[in-house]
């Protein structure tokens, strides 16, 4: 049996009537861009994550970049990433022309540790960007506590995290902004790129709006510099059929989990992923972390199961950042975290047998004595 890493097709297989339909009916509207389906989609995304308003843009790297923009930030200025990310957080911190000062993580859940941002806090610190990475979310309670004890906006980055939780609460539905990504890899994906913020300040959401149309509300009126990033009404169209399916795909992701859990627990060599009592996780990805990597990579492999690393390679050691004040072992906890993590094959559409065959492919990997050196 082969087990794919992520089966990108199914959710269309499984809504294709709808899907089809939803997108013949944009295709023969001749309104393309900016019309009735963005419209309503940015209301039900808004709605869904407990936010007041909801701005749809070409991709999550322009959400998260847009809305920095929307805030001022820029030139001089110092924005709190996490050093364990994909690098499009601090790519969009980058590209608003800010310096992104990375934080690192917590070794448990791998997102932002609270404890650590505030030494990291200087009088040109502007926000915090809390990733939810893997679809745990980071504690924006705690986050949003140090924020708003220095004056500074948070950012978050749920991109991984359609729908997660802190104590009850959305991501989404706190601090200032809350970037997502519809890449259509991710837990609500379209059919090809797409991103949206969302937030409660209406006059946040009116600048990104204008941000993402070359800074013009009434056409060939421009009131400021700007892009073009717009998510197109077919991508509205195809994403409005899947989000009300999204919280019971999120439900069968946590039950593949919940299966992983148990089943995988006690191995040797493995560490399984923690969640706190507060979050709920969305289970963008099942991530394990062990010493012996390569070996179980290379056994799944032969198995035909598929697994990916995210990342094996931290951003401050990326070429794109390389920067001799950053060297090697300056971020020893998102460095050891690129050396060891693995994530093993998830999605709603995993089956039962799926899910046995990793599980017994992991178990046979890490109980087999490993060869004498
Ligand atoms: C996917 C992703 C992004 C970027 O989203 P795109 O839609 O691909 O631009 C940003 N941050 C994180 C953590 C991501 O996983």
């Amino acid at each position: 049996m082969n087990v794919p890493f992520l089966d990108v097709r199914a959710a269309y297989l499984d809504l294709r009537e709808e899907i089809d339909a939803a997108v013949l009916r944009v295709l023969s509207s001749g309104w393309y861009l900016l019309g009735p389906e963005i419209e309503s989609f940015e209301s039900e995304f808004a709605a869904y994550c407990g936010a007041r308003h909801c701005v749809a843009v070409g991709s999550g790297c322009d959400a998260l970049e847009l809305t920095l923009r929307g805030l001022g930030i820029g030139p001089g200025d110092e924005v709190i990433v996490p050093s364990h990310t994909f690098i499009a957080t601090w790519l969009a911190v980058s590209e608003v022309g800010a310096l992104p000062v990375p934080v690192e993580p917590d070794e448990r859940t791998h997102v932002l540790d609270p404890a650590l941002v505030e030494a990291a806090i200087t009088p040109r610190t502007k926000a915090i960007m809390p990733v939810h990475l893997y679809g745990h979310p980071a504690d924006t309670d705690a986050i949003g506590e140090i924020a708003a004890r220095h004056g500074l906006h948070v950012v978050g980055d749920a991109a991984q995290a359609h729908g997660a939780r802190v104590r009850g609460k959305r991501v989404g539905s706190t601090g200032t902004a809350t970037a997502f990504s519809f890449y259509p890899g991710k837990n609500l994906g379209a059919l090809g790129d797409g991103g949206a913020m969302v937030t409660d300040d209406p006059e946040l959401a009116e600048r990104v709006r204008l941000l993402r149309n070359y800074g013009s509300k009434v056409k060939y009126q421009h009131e400021v510099q700007a892009t073009n990033s717009r998510l197109d009404e077919v991508q509205a169209a195809a994403l409005r059929v899947k989000l009300p399916h999204l919280d019971a795909w999120t439900d069968r992701r946590r039950a593949v989990a919940d299966r992983y859990l148990t089943e995988l627990a006690g191995l040797p060599d493995l560490e399984l992923p923690h969640v706190e009592p507060w979050a709920e996780h969305v289970w963008h990805l099942f991530v394990v972390r062990t010493p012996r990597r390569e070996e179980l990579r290379r056994a799944l492999t032969e198995a035909g199961i598929g697994s990916l690393i995210h990342y094996p390679v931290p951003v401050h050691l990326s070429r794109a950042y390389a920067d001799e004040r950053r060297p090697e072992g300056s971020f020893p906890l998102a460095e050891r975290a690129a050396g060891e993590v693995l994530s093993l094959p998830m999605g709603p559409h995993l089956s039962d047998d799926e899910v046995t065959e990793v599980v017994s492919a992991v178990r046979t990997a890490l109980t087999r004595q490993t060869s004498p050196a």
